[in-house]
């Protein structure tokens, strides 16, 4: 007797999603320090002021030009993993929500969102 063939196996769930994006910009500008994050407290490893500090967010601006979709993903995905740090440096005051997405995305909004 031949053996049936197998039903394919479909499934509906998605596997665990990846870690979020790994913070490497702004890329540094001449010899000095890049103001990118320090991680696990998200304070900007030049200048030590939460990130994204005012030079990070102007560098992220230009490297992102005409792309702020891609921005917006960026700093979503460094949210996202700075809710998880912060979370897990002082569980018992965690981030607000609100002061952690105006902090990362508020800023980077723009009115046009088409690409140029
Ligand atoms: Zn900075």
């Amino acid at each position: 007797m031949a053996d049936a063939p197998r039903p394919t196996v479909i499934t509906t769930r998605l596997s665990p999603p990846d870690r979020g994006p790994h913070p490497e910009r702004p890329s540094a500008t001449g010899s000095g320090v890049p103001h990118t994050p320090l991680r696990p407290m998200w304070c900007c490893r030049a200048d030590g002021q939460p990130w994204p500090c005012g030079e990070a967010r102007l560098l992220l601006r230009v490297e992102y030009d005409g792309n702020p979709i891609g921005l917006s993903i960026y700093l979503a995905g460094l949210m996202y993993e700075a809710m998880r740090d912060l979370y897990h440096l002082n569980p018992h005051d965690a981030p607000d929500p609100a002061a952690l997405f105006t902090r990362f995305l508020a800023w980077s909004r723009h009115t046009n969102l088409e690409p140029r």
